[in-house]
């Protein structure tokens, strides 16, 4: 069972800026009276949601690569909230409240339109029996439907080198939006979804999902979720 996002505080789960207002201030010693003025999220840690989704105590599930079902059910939250953009700042709400010295930030909520969707979503996931599953499901969730060379594979997490996965738009590569781009610097999850396919008898992973992530990392190995055929013959087949 995860956590809903509906009802979720994420005050400490995003960084809060504001401006602090002490005009007409009269206080004696220590200031009481400070109003805050223009309060709003400025960054937004989805590592830190992902755990307050699934309970985690740790960071340590999201530095490890996802084979079983809570490593799954890791890389697919990272994904719905990357497709919902829960990573943008103009989505949250900043409650101010008053203190003993003053207004304080209160809860910090997520908009609800946006919560309902990645709580339905996730919920979904949650009833995946394998990556597999995952790895479809998540995809229709994103572009709507599923690329015919997808239909029959079967998805592993597999550690390839960062040369053998092949661009198919390189135009579209050059011109990924930055600040989502940005948002996967700190990622340790699987950076693409590729399926094999041979060129001159190297293999060679044509990517189908992941171009921010791939442009993100610099590592010249990454995991990657890779479809094969269910069958195995096939590939050697498509060889010949
Ligand atoms: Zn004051």
């Amino acid at each position: 069972m995860l956590k809903s996002l509906r009802t979720m505080d994420f005050k400490y789960l995003v960084e809060v800026d504001y401006e602090t207002d002490r005009s007409g201030c009269t206080c004696e010693g220590i200031c009481r009276c400070s109003h805050i003025e223009n309060a709003r999220v400025t960054e937004v840690h989805l590592d830190g949601i992902i755990r307050g989704m699934m309970n985690h105590p740790t960071t340590k599930d999201l530095r490890d690569i996802p084979t079983t079902k809570s490593k799954i059910i890791t890389y697919g939250l990272d994904r719905i909230l990357h497709i919902y953009k829960v990573f943008d700042p103009s989505l949250y709400d900043v409650s101010i409240c008053g203190g003993y010295y003053g207004q304080e930030i209160g809860e910090v909520t997520l908009n609800a339109k946006v919560a309902e969707k990645v709580d339905a979503a996730a919920a979904k996931l949650l009833k995946t029996r394998n990556l597999t599953e995952a790895v479809r499901f998540l995809l229709v969730l994103e572009y709507g439907y599923l690329l015919e060379s997808l239909n029959g594979k079967t998805f592993r997490v597999q550690k390839v080198p960062r040369e053998s996965i092949t661009v198919g738009r390189p135009d579209y590569y050059r011109r990924l939006d930055r600040t989502v781009v940005d948002s996967y610097k700190q990622h340790c999850l699987p950076v693409a979804v590729c399926v094999t396919q041979f060129d001159s008898d190297k293999i060679r992973y044509r990517i189908i999902d992941g171009y921010h992530r791939l442009a993100a990392t610099e590592a010249k190995t990454v995991w990657a979720i890779i479809g094969r055929p269910r069958d195995p013959l096939q590939l050697v087949r498509k060889r010949k």
